[in-house]
């Protein structure tokens, strides 16, 4: 029998997941299999026993699971304590269930990938909510000079950046206390999903900036229409999904498959 993983999530059926971890399986010589599994809102814990009890190896937990993942966990990584939500599951060999956030590191390697330079840029992340909180530790170990988080609900945006005070030079504001320039500005709020544009200031960009969008789809997200139109370099979510999911992989297999050639793969399957 091949060894099982899968993505929990509520609703599931437009996960990307499956289709990744199948071409990673192939790249690498790894025979395995990969569901996605819709679990019952209430039930995750239940559902994440059951897969494990037919056999299953790990799995990744996608909205809106991500926090009773991390209640599951017997062992947690160090960031995903520090994030308070995982995204990846591993079932132990000694029975018990370890833990892991992947999607900081997979977002800190996509920026890499684009040859964007994190080291003391100053840096500012849009939103306040899960993602964002999952991506602090990995983005302020590579080292900017000062990291702003900016969200529509301010307190939350001034307490998130309290809780990582510790790691870097960090603060909190609303919207409208906005000042640029930015070299790195990534939009970890959820308004592209509803088309919607945060209230952005013109001065936002540096020249030559960067503006990031967590979200990816076949067209460009009006965040990085915004910034295209000021001269800024746009890059997606696509390869930070790929990412991810890379890291998850090795978590799992101790294998790290070609994340370009996977990219690619997905890009015109968009
Ligand atoms: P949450 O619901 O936890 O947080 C949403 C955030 O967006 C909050 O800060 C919220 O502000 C803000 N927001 C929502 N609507 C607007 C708006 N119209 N204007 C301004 N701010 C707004 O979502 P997540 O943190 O889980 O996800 C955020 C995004 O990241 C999603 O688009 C998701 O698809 C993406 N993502 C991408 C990944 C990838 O691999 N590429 C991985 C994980 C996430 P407020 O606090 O005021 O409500």
């Amino acid at each position: 029998m091949s060894d099982r993983y899968c993505v929990f999530g509520h609703p599931i059926g437009h996960s990307r997941s499956p289709r990744i971890h199948a071409l990673f399986a192939e790249q690498c010589g790894q025979t395995m299999t990969y569901e996605a599994i819709e679990a019952p809102r209430e039930d995750f814990v239940g559902a994440w026993r059951a897969f494990v009890a037919a056999g299953g190896l790990g799995a990744n937990v996608t909205v809106p699971f991500k926090e009773e993942a991390y209640r599951v966990a017997d062992v947690l990584s160090q960031r995903a304590r520090r994030a308070g939500a995982v995204n990846t599951l591993v079932h132990g060999r000694d029975g018990r269930t370890y833990a892991d956030t992947t999607d900081g590191v997979g977002l800190v390697r996509d920026l890499e990938a684009h040859g964007v330079t994190l080291d003391d840029a100053r840096v500012l992340v849009l939103g306040a909510g899960g993602a964002v909180r999952g991506v602090l530790d990995p983005l302020l170990a590579a080292g900017p000079r000062a990291l702003h988080i900016a969200n529509r609900t301010a307190e939350k945006a001034v307490g998130l950046a309290a809780d990582f005070q510790q790691e870097g030079d960090v603060t909190g504001s609303g919207h409208d206390a906005l000042e640029g320039p930015f070299e790195v500005v990534i939009n970890g709020t959820s308004a592209s999903l509803s088309g919607e544009l945060p209230p952005l200031p013109e001065t936002l960009l540096a020249a030559d900036g960067v503006a990031y969008d967590m979200m990816y789809a076949a067209d460009p997200t009006v965040f990085l229409q915004w910034a295209s139109a000021r001269g800024a370099r746009t890059i997606d979510g696509l390869g930070m999904l790929v990412e991810q999911a890379a890291e998850s992989f090795f978590l799992w297999r101790h294998v790290r498959p070609d994340t370009g050639a996977v990219r690619d793969t997905l890009r015109h399957e968009l």
